[in-house]
């Protein structure tokens, strides 16, 4: 294995920036962490994630899986729904061919809390790391410094190295709550495709379940300002019959969605990691998994050796596949379901039924949501 002669700024101590200070740290490199939120502030988000396969081979690698396994909730079914066109299909573990791998999740759901609080916890015990949150100015990072911008989708250090971007502003921006359900099993999310935009019903454990509801901009303000009640009623009012939402458990969000690409992810010492290099639509729940994935091809660069300058190139060529095709996938998905077009909604029906009925469409379509569409060909690693 190489051995490492820098140090590490990471800019940002979101999901991202953290997961990518803890890979660094254990492979004893020196890492210094800035964010100008505190820690409290930084768990403090209101939001689930998605978790897909190859997220959990990072956390696995980085000794994460086993500590977050109580808060991680499989789920072992996915209902895909298309409402215009009336089709369903039920993709389950199976399809994945998971069997006897230990593994029993399509997927699992994971809140932000408990995530950033082991995250933080174990950045702070690491005799590598230097935690810097909350204050107002980043510590100045040495000449041969590698610094990683894990700073968001406003990114101030993309900015700061003058990045410019390739970006589209959605229509439809998401609304994000948390609520009870009747109606839907503890081990199912579901997808459902709606003229107005998808609506993803993640499980949570205990009859609760995170919505993440797309729709015009202007819909989602005006639902996350409703009372509570009246929420509740004009959710059940598109959720499918037999589910029914009970109680709301938190104050409803409502988001501006965009598909973004940064147009180079290095530039001399500096590379761009999650949201700061790329953001795309949330529809198959692929954000924080592509984040996660530039956390994995970042370590196996700083593996590979040589001087920051070049970690940083040979990350920036490795990344483009996979983003483009991801920012593409979801972005298609978005335009291709969200109408009721009577050309497309036929198109729908036949798409939806070939892969109601084949095991190997249902299988390639996992595979490139839990992996990446680069990996569609090739089974499931361990
Ligand atoms: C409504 C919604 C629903 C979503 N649902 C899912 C889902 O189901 N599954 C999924 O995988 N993903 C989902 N995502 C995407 C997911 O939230 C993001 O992919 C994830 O938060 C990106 O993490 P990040 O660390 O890259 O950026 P962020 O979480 O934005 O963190 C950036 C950090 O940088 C810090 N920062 C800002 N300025 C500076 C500075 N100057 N210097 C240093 N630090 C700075 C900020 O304080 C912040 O802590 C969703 C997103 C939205 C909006």
């Amino acid at each position: 294995m190489a051995s490492f002669l820098f140090e590490t700024h990471v800019m940002g101590a979101g999901p991202t920036g953290c997961m990518t200070a803890l890979a660094l740290a254990q492979l004893n490199q020196r890492v210094v962490v800035f964010d100008p939120q505190a820690s409290d502030a930084l768990t403090a988000r209101s939001r689930a994630y998605a978790i897909t396969h190859s997220s959990r081979r990072l956390m696995q690698r980085l000794g994460l899986w086993d500590e977050l396994l109580n808060d991680l909730v499989a789920f072992e079914q996915l209902d895909l729904r298309d409402l215009a066109a009336g089709r369903q299909v039920l993709f389950l573990a199976d399809d994945l061919a998971l069997k006897n791998r230990g593994h029993s999740g399509i997927g699992w759901i994971l809140d932000h809390r408990p995530l950033m609080t082991v995250l933080l916890r174990r950045l702070q015990d690491s005799p590598h790391v230097h935690l810097h949150l909350g204050g107002s100015a980043a510590p100045i990072p040495s000449l041969d410094s590698l610094v990683i911008a894990a700073d968001g989708p406003s990114s101030p250090t993309r900015e700061s190295w003058g990045i410019h971007c390739w970006q589209h502003r959605y229509r439809q921006g998401c609304l994000t709550a948390k609520v009870i359900l009747r109606g839907v099993q503890a081990n199912q999310a579901c997808e459902l495709f709606r003229p107005e935009g998808p609506l993803a019903v993640l499980p949570l454990g205990n009859d609760q379940f995170q919505v993440v509801w797309s729709a015009p901009m202007q819909r989602c303000q005006d639902r996350s300002a409703l009372p509570p009640s009246e929420f509740l009623d004009q959710l059940a009012g598109i959720l499918p019959q037999g589910i029914d939402p009970d109680l709301l458990l938190d104050q409803p969000r409502a988001f501006p969605q965009q598909w973004m690409l940064a147009r180079r992810l290095s530039r001399g010492r500096g590379v761009l990691v999650g949201e700061a290099g790329h953001r795309c639509h949330p529809v198959g729940g692929q954000g924080l998994n592509l984040c996660w994935r530039d956390v994995d091809v970042l370590v196996t660069s700083v593996q590979k050796g040589g001087s920051a300058k070049r970690i940083a190139a040979r990350y920036g060529r490795q990344r483009w596949i996979d983003l483009i095709l991801v920012g593409a996938a979801t972005d298609l998905l978005v335009r291709f379901f969200s109408n009721k077009n009577s050309l497309l909604v036929g198109l729908r029906q036949i798409a939806l039924q070939l892969l109601k009925s084949s095991h190997r469409l249902r299988q390639l379509s996992l595979r490139a949501m839990t992996d990446g569409p680069m990996r569609i060909a090739r089974a499931l690693p361990d």
